[in-house]
């Protein structure tokens, strides 16, 4: 798929990624951004997210001009939907999908479907913008873009460390590291980097998790008085679920926190053994073989148990 001649006759096009936002997700939707506007100065491009993004993120360009709120509610000629499994998935931005003349998908999940017009979903690229790259005019990809797209192979892959880095990932990552940009500094402050109190309550996490099966899975949890104590949002828990995964002995990391009562997002994390995201489309998530999420119901013994019980078919 080239994405200029999908977009060749349109006027206005937006752009979403799904809720939560995380790196890949704002990266590919900052890349589709900086990418049409270099090729095609005229086109109206709206990159739609949720209140809040991750701030750690603000160095790349367009982060500023994303719309928040989702107004006001006009038609455009074409919608692009990145790193987004399902529709559902785009939260408010759906509406905008909607009613969109044409949809385009662009995605890395085994679990997408292909719900748009044009879909082009690579379950074995590491990130999202690892395919978007792929769908690039090279000479329509400048700074901004590479540092885009770089950022987004950084978090999806967690520092080109997790299995989905492909001889084609580090090909493209040795391609964007030629453009003008800090990548080290990007890795540094963006991943590694951590406020206090995250670090905080990612200690408290570790210390209270619990190894089960065996010591072949390990899951922790973070309730709201948790998160209201050291004044944390749930954006700030990203990478807990892989720390816990680095236990040695341990398949399968499973990491909670609480939405509301009752009510719990699950992320799950395996080694290979198991395929996490057939776990999590058996509770309507989703996600990859060894990354994958989904919100539940129910006590936090509860969602253990109804969990361990798919894992333990799998072992
Ligand atoms: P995380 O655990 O970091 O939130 O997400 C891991 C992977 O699973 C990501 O690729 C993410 O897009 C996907 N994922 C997380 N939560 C959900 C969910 O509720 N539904 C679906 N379909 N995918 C999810
Ligand atoms: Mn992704």
């Amino acid at each position: 798929m080239n994405l200029l001649k999908e977009t060749a006759g349109a006027k206005s096009v937006a752009i979403a990624g799904h809720i939560r936002p995380d790196g890949d997700c704002i990266s590919s939707t900052l890349a589709v951004r900086a990418y049409l506007l270099n090729a095609r100065p005229d086109l109206k491009v709206t990159v739609f997210t949720q209140d809040n993004p991750p701030t750690i993120f603000s160095y790349l360009e367009g982060y500023g001009d994303m719309n928040l709120t989702y107004s006001p509610k006009e038609k455009y000629d074409v919608f692009i939907s990145l790193d987004a499994s399902s529709p559902d998935r785009l939260g408010e931005a759906l509406w905008f999908f909607d009613e969109a003349d044409k949809t385009i998908c662009v995605d890395h999940h085994e679990t997408n479907p292909g719900f748009a017009d044009v879909n082009e979903i690579d379950p074995d690229a590491c990130s999202t913008c690892e395919v978007l790259y792929d769908t690039f005019d090279k000479e329509h990809i400048n700074d901004a873009v590479a540092e885009c797209l770089f950022s987004g192979i950084v978090h999806d892959s967690g520092v080109f460390q997790y299995s989905n880095m492909s001889k084609h990932s580090f090909n493209i990552v040795g391609e964007l590291i030629g453009y003008d940009f800090d990548g080290p500094k990007i890795i540094r402050e963006t991943f590694y980097e951590k406020s206090y109190v995250q670090n905080q309550i990612l200690g408290r996490a570790l210390l209270e998790s619990i190894l089960f099966m065996d010591g072949r899975c390990i899951v922790s949890m973070v309730d709201r008085k948790m998160m209201d104590f050291y004044n944390v949002l749930p954006k700030h828990l990203d990478g807990i679920v892989n720390q816990l995964k680095n236990t040695r002995g341990v398949e399968v990391a499973i990491f909670m926190y609480e939405m509301g009562t009752q009510r719990f997002k699950v992320s799950m994390r395996s080694n290979g053994l198991v395929n996490v995201a057939k776990i999590a489309m058996l509770f309507g998530g989703g996600g990859h073989d060894r990354a994958a999420g989904v919100e539940m119901n129910g006590t936090y013994y509860d969602i253990i148990n109804a969990l361990s019980r798919e894992i333990a078919k799998q072992m």
